[in-house]
């Protein structure tokens, strides 16, 4: 374990290792769809497919198709939230808003309906000897979120932070780690606006070899990460920063380096 008073810039760099996947498309059939809160619809998918599904990083995405105005399908990156190949199944966490394909999609599915998916094209596996996380995000992330708090193992200290709507929106996680949550409120209309995160991690505070994880709209997440950098010189090894959505504009993410 790092000794806390290490400082900062001395901690080596953690092992990130990149795994590729064959390319393969899977044809799925919806066999539930359960709001877990007012926002977010969870959807269960099913079929022999998913026998050779693999995802290992909590943070991987596949891709959605689903119809658009035009003729041709439209793509959408979804995290794989939960599967299981011997039971053929694979869990999708939608975050609802107001307008997008995949969203409708997800609002106007029943169960027997299909869905064609794509990937994960790879994985990046962060190291399973990092004892320290904090994870910040908004919706979008909460899957990803929830996926890395589920699967961490004993002995890890996981911080998250998370904006979400109002106290209805939160959720409640099993696990195995010493988590803890934190709540940030605001209306979905101001997603883009980064002060509710940005107030909690002001008052974080930072061991030495904490993996930081951000995904948010992508100024959010631009303003956190500059933050961490600029401010507190925290060093860009030790995040991993996305924009899992753009503010007015469809299929846009952003990456981070
Ligand atoms: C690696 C990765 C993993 C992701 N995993 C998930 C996941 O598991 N669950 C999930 O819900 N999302 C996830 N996302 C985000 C999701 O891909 C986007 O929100 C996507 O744009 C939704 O598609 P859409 O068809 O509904 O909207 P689009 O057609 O892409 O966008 C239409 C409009 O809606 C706006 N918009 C898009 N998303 C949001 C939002 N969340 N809130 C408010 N406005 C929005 C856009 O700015 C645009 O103006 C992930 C993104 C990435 C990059």
């Amino acid at each position: 374990m790092d000794n806390p008073q290490t400082p900062v810039s001395i901690v080596s760099a953690p092992k990130i290792e990149r795994v590729r996947h064959e390319l393969k498309r899977r044809s799925l059939t919806v066999t539930a769809v359960d709001r877990i809160t007012p926002g977010m619809l969870r959807m269960q998918l099913s079929g022999d497919d998913l026998a050779d599904f693999v995802s290992l990083a909590p943070d991987d995405h596949i891709k959605v198709l689903v119809p658009g105005a035009g003729e041709e399908m439209e793509r959408r990156d979804y995290t794989p939230r939960r599967y299981d190949t011997a039971a053929r199944t694979l869990v999708l966490d939608f975050a609802l808003h107001e307008a997008g394909p995949a969203t409708q999609w997800a609002l106007d599915a029943r169960v027997g309906d299909r869905l064609e998916i794509g990937g994960p094209r790879g994985s990046a596996v962060v190291s399973s000897d990092i004892e320290n996380w904090l994870l910040i995000g908004d919706e979008t992330a909460l899957p990803a979120i929830g996926r890395r708090i589920e699967e961490a193992r004993a002995g890890t200290h996981i911080t998250v932070i998370a904006a979400v709507a109002d106290a209805a929106e939160r959720q409640a996680f099993q696990t195995d780690a010493q988590l803890d949550m934190r709540w940030a409120y605001r209306p979905l209309s101001e997603a883009t606006d980064p002060s509710v995160l940005m107030n909690i991690l002001q008052s974080v505070d930072l061991l030495p070899g904490t993996f930081v994880w951000i995904a948010a709209e992508a100024s959010v997440t631009r303003t956190l990460r500059s933050h961490l950098v600029e401010e507190r010189g925290y060093p860009l090894s030790w995040i991993k920063a996305s924009g899992y959505w753009v503010k007015g504009k469809a299929d846009t993410t952003e990456k981070f380096d």
